[in-house]
């Protein structure tokens, strides 16, 4: 069953042996994720963003992370798409959430706090209300929070989707598009619904030495700029590539230049010094 869904829907299978032993594996790693939230094994770190003109940082995103005692620490690319699969990224996103947060309350007033969004927690129904319910049990007010979501929700042509989003953005919470430019290169879904924020995926940015990921890179910020987007460049990791992003106008960067995903306690402390004048008093 899981080889013809991972395969694509729609398909069959035959069973051959060792097709046992991964189900058995995967059955296990899913009993451990459900398992994980009542045992309190996740924990969030955070990742500066930095303005690149001020060299500022205006901001930070919630990146989850799993301590699980019998596997040690597990990466989000591993256990992110199965609790996707078993529905339980439900109350993880919405513990994410509120525990990103709570945590953004004490910073200086007027940092963002960054918040990945996965479609499927897009398509539950109370979704908006855990949103709201996060801000109003914090206290951030709606405009510091930003929503990362990826092109394949606004390709999905649900209109109970784009109803969600738009309700919140009246709000005025901020959506990002996440690694813009590894899904589709249809740009119709702009039109249909106005992002604040596109994020530049660090492929792009890992290869600009090259002369046609430059092109595209340059093109991707031009775009911004004319639809009065931000830009936001991800993965930067040496000083060439945040200076060619400063020539070309990109608006922030992020990436192990500027900060790895930190502890609570680390960012604040880098939060406090380095975060514009005028909202730290
Ligand atoms: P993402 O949203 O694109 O997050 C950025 C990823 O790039 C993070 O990986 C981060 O650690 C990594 N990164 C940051 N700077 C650099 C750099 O300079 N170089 C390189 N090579 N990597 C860098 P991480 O933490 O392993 O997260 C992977 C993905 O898991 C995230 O990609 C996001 O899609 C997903 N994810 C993480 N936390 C959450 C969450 O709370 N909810 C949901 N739905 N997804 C999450
Ligand atoms: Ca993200
Ligand atoms: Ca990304």
């Amino acid at each position: 069953l899981y080889r013809a869904k991972s395969e694509g829907r729609n398909l069959y299978r035959f069973f051959e042996p060792g097709m046992d032993a991964a189900v058995q594996a995967r059955r296990a790693l899913e009993v451990d994720l459900e398992t994980a939230l009542p045992r309190q094994e996740f924990d969030l770190d955070f990742q500066p963003i930095m303005n690149i003109a001020s060299g500022e940082i205006i901001g930070a995103e919630a990146l989850m992370r799993w301590h699980s005692p019998a596997r040690g620490k597990v990466v989000p690319d591993d256990f992110i798409p199965v609790a996707e699969e078993t529905g339980l990224i439900v109350p993880l996103g919405e513990w994410a959430l509120r525990k990103a947060c709570a945590t953004a309350a004490s910073w200086p007033p007027g940092l963002r706090i960054a918040v990945n969004v996965s479609a499927v927690q897009l398509k539950s129904s109370g979704f908006a209300r855990a949103v709201i319910s996060a801000l109003a049990f914090s206290g951030v007010p709606a405009g510091q929070l930003e929503l990362e979501i990826t092109e394949t929700v606004l390709m999905d042509e649900s209109k109970a989707v784009l109803k969600t989003l738009r309700q919140l953005r009246e709000l005025g919470i901020r959506i990002a598009l996440d690694d813009f430019g590894t899904g589709y290169s249809s740009l119709g879904y702009l039109r249909r619904f106005p992002v604040d924020k596109i994020k530049i995926d660090r492929s792009f940015i890992r290869d600009m030495g090259n002369r046609d990921t430059a092109a595209i890179v340059r093109s991707i910020i031009g775009l911004g700029t004319e639809l009065g987007i931000v830009v936001t460049a991800e993965g930067v990791e040496t000083e060439r590539q945040l200076d060619m992003l400063r020539d070309n106008g990109c608006v922030e960067a992020q990436g192990y230049l500027i900060g790895v995903p930190s502890k609570a306690a680390d960012i604040q402390r880098l939060l406090k010094a380095r975060a514009p004048r005028s909202q730290t008093g």
